[in-house]
């Protein structure tokens, strides 16, 4: 990953950081400073077109489906998925001699085990715990404020720290925190149901990547100001190559082309060129999009209807780095007649386009896939 800054620099700023980065692409849960936009006040959240109906309902907080949260992109405060998160808690612990065992944390058998949570909006602030359900298959949106008790559907936790924890968490509950949405990516990395029944392990594997990878807790205060102003100022562009807050799971430039590919329903063509033989088109067709193409790819596809052409997959996945579209899976396991090829190139198109790859949030989840691919790696290394 591009970034500018060397090894002091991001010292620097990790002495900043607080212990709820989440698991999987290191970055900070929480809001962004700025009293307008609070994720964990209903009026923002029920602000969304989703949760609007919510808002005569006067409440606090509601519980809604996980799922709500994970399909769901928020239109109108897109950053708000940084402060969703869930937790992998392990109720109760007993913590290791930290100067010695800095990377463990001893559990009392048959008393303590990771179990997956459900999903909250979180603020960060690093000596409170936070309280969030218990049930994975459900989300909160909005906080009880003020003294209002919690029922057991709810378990209060410390944000546990990447490194190592601190003594004053002994004998409470500590989480390990991911963003809800990262959660939802690694789904297709991993499956999470796997994943879930190996919590301890997955955890050992994420710390063990992030201990050795630095650019964990790393934060990138130019963009973070420049959206709590809602991008009224000039962007100072990216201190880590890409935007580190654009949510990497849900991409609308890529759900557009998908829906698109969806709606026109065109008839699958088998591979074919005509009276030219395959060799012989894709010559043709390298000189006009060759395989580390930077232009547009209007040419190719003019040509493409031009001449009917019908290229094979092989000749596509040397151009499109396919396992960044994830939303392509359902796509083909799904009864679809889609125009593989029509698609391709509009993904292309996208991709060509710095101006438009860039803001698209595209990069971002090209990181976190990178990490997550890693500590997929070591989850299944993980004795
Ligand atoms: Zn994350």
């Amino acid at each position: 990953m591009a970034t500018s800054l060397d090894d002091t620099e991001i010292d620097d700023y990790k002495e900043e950081i607080e212990d709820n980065n989440c698991l999987l692409c290191g970055v900070l849960c929480e809001i962004f400073y700025s009293k307008l936009v609070r994720p964990t006040r209903p009026t923002v959240l029920f602000g969304e077109e989703k949760w609007k109906h919510r808002r005569k309902a006067k409440a606090e907080h509601v519980i809604v489906p996980s799922k709500e949260v994970e399909e769901g992109y928020f239109a109108k405060y897109p950053f708000s998925w940084s402060a969703m998160c869930r937790a992998s808690e392990c109720p109760k612990s007993l913590l290791g001699l930290q100067y010695i065992l800095t990377d463990t944390v001893i559990k009392q058998p048959g008393t303590t085990k990771y179990f997956l949570s459900g999903i909250t909006t979180i603020e960060s602030a690093q000596l409170f715990s936070y309280v969030i359900p218990k049930d994975p298959n459900v989300a909160r949106i909005g906080r009880k404020t003020g003294n209002l008790q919690y029922d057991d559907t709810f378990i209060r936790f410390h944000a546990a720290n990447i490194e190592r924890q601190p003594s004053e968490f002994q004998g409470k509950n500590i989480g390990f925190i991911v963003h809800a949405h990262c959660w939802a990516l690694f789904d297709y990395i991993i499956p999470t149901a796997l994943v879930e029944k190996k919590l301890e392990k997955f955890i050992r594997a994420g710390r063990k990547y992030w201990r050795n990878n630095r650019l964990w807790g790393i934060q990138d205060w130019e963009q973070k100001l420049w959206k709590a102003g809602h991008g009224r100022t000039h962007n100072q562009g990216f201190e880590f190559g890409c935007d580190i807050y654009k949510n990497p799971l849900i991409v609308p430039e890529v759900q557009k082309v998908v829906d698109n590919a969806r709606k026109t329903k065109k008839e699958y063509k088998p591979p074919r060129c005509s009276h030219v033989p395959l060799e012989v088109a894709t010559m043709i067709a390298e000189w006009t999009c060759p395989v580390d193409y930077t232009a547009d790819v209007k040419n190719t596809r003019n040509m493409l209807l031009a001449w009917q052409w019908t290229f094979p997959d092989w000749f596509w996945k040397v151009r499109l780095k396919e396992e960044l579209f994830v939303e392509l899976n359902s796509l083909r396991e799904s009864n679809y007649s889609i125009d593989w090829q029509a698609l391709r190139l509009d993904l292309m198109a996208l991709v060509s386009d710095q101006e438009r790859y860039l803001s698209s949030g595209l990069p971002n989840r090209e990181r976190v896939i990178g990490f997550m691919t890693a500590i997929k790696s070591n989850f299944l290394k993980t004795a």
